[in-house]
């Protein structure tokens, strides 16, 4: 059986590089792809939820097929929601692999339907992640590196306010 969407949930707290390399290619491979943000994450955000979607909606308004969303609650049921039976992550490095282990695990055990793909960073974009783009962008040094323009503006302004 076929499935043409997929989902690609996260916090992105803010959305990097890394993140864009891993939809553009998956958009590429699926007719639809849905974007989740996870409202109920155990991460605390330093962007609101409404500000991270306009921050992914302006990284990702040149992929016709790829659609934001955000959802509280688990994300096997916004799967069912959507008709979608495919969860898509990145993976960087061996220190990811237990985390998404025990999630993909989870998720399997929560509804046996759903599959989770991964898919390896781009060299490029190993050592990117939120959490680190946040902590260059406090000490003021440049962003555009691993964040696209509006992002690193967004950044800029919450951390030198
Ligand atoms: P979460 O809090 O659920 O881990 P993130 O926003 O940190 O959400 O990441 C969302 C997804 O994007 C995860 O699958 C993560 O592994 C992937 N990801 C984040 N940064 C990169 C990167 N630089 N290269 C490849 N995948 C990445």
């Amino acid at each position: 059986m076929t499935n043409t969407k997929a989902v690609i949930p996260g916090s992105f707290d803010p959305i990097t590089y890394g993140h864009i390399d891993i939809i553009e290619r998956s958009a590429d491979r699926f007719e639809e792809i849905h974007i989740c943000v996870l409202k109920n994450s155990s991460k605390s955000g330093t962007f609101t939820v409404d500000e991270r979607i306009e921050l992914i909606k302006e990284s990702v308004k040149h992929l016709t097929n790829v659609v934001v969303h955000q959802f509280s609650g688990l994300l096997v049921d916004f799967c069912d929601e959507i008709g979608a039976k495919t969860i898509i992550r990145g993976l960087r490095a061996v220190s990811d692999f237990e985390y998404e282990l025990r999630l993909t695990s989870m998720n399997k055990k929560l509804n046996s339907d759903v599959e989770t793909f991964y898919m390896m960073t781009s060299t490029n974009y190993s050592f990117i992640s939120s959490s680190v783009v946040k902590e260059v962008a406090a000490y003021k040094a440049n962003v555009s590196d691993f964040v696209p323009e509006h992002v690193a503006k967004a950044l800029n302004k919450k951390f030198n306010k």
